[in-house]
């Protein structure tokens, strides 16, 4: 089958860029989905790279124009969504696409693309190591490291079945290591 996507969706800090960033760098015949938003750029972020920006009436009006895939109002008046142009850009080049999706849109992604996705949840053991990993990790602040720990227990809940495939990221080497075993299969199918 062609024209393929895998979804990745997980809570904050269960490892889901380490292994999307792992698989990218790993196999040139995947690409990452740059989605569109109205939210302004953050740093260094780029157009076209991090992702596509756009006014919030530029956004309205491409929504009016059925422009997108899915999109969701993720923040009030900001806009965050799938491009259908991005989708068969990548696609155009033979490539797999690949997205890091919140819970949510994973779920949306998956019931759009069916059988042409492969979903995958990435869990860490326990929510006790999900906390030392954000912890670790240094981008958090104590509040906002307990706010996504809570968010954490309800968003495993709510991925509970849903998913093609549960990760447990425990060992990094072995979660990795799986990651590349489930993709390959997938894209030899
Ligand atoms: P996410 O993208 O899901 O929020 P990150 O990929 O940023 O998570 O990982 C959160 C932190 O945990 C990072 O500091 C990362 O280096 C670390 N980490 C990821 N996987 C593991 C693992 N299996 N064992 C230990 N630390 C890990
Ligand atoms: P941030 O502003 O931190 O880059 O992203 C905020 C949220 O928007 C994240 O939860 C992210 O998963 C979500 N997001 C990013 N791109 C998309 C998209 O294309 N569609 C949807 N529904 N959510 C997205």
């Amino acid at each position: 089958m062609n024209n393929k996507v895998i979804i990745f969706s997980a809570p904050s800090g269960a490892g889901k860029s380490t292994i999307v960033n792992h698989l990218l760098g790993l196999r040139k015949d995947l690409e990452f989905s740059i989605s569109a938003t109205s939210r302004a750029p953050r740093g260094t972020e780029q157009h076209g790279v991090e992702y596509y920006f756009f006014s919030a009436d530029e956004f309205r009006q491409m929504i009016a124009e059925d422009k997108f895939v899915e999109y969701e109002e993720v923040y009030a008046g900001s806009f965050y969504g799938t491009l259908k142009s991005e989708v068969e850009r990548i696609w155009a080049k033979g490539h797999a696409i690949v997205f890091d999706i919140d819970v949510q849109g994973g779920v949306n992604l998956k019931r759009i693309f069916g059988e042409q996705a492969l979903s995958v949840f990435i869990q860490a053991p326990s929510v006790d190591v999900l906390r030392e990993r954000l912890v670790g990790r240094g981008t958090d602040t104590e509040e906002a490291i307990e706010r996504r720990v809570a968010k954490a227990a309800s968003e495993m809940e709510f991925a509970a079945g849903k998913f093609d495939y549960v990760l447990i990221n425990d060992d990094l080497a072995t979660a990795k290591a799986e990651a590349e075993g489930i993709i390959d299969a997938f894209l030899k199918e």
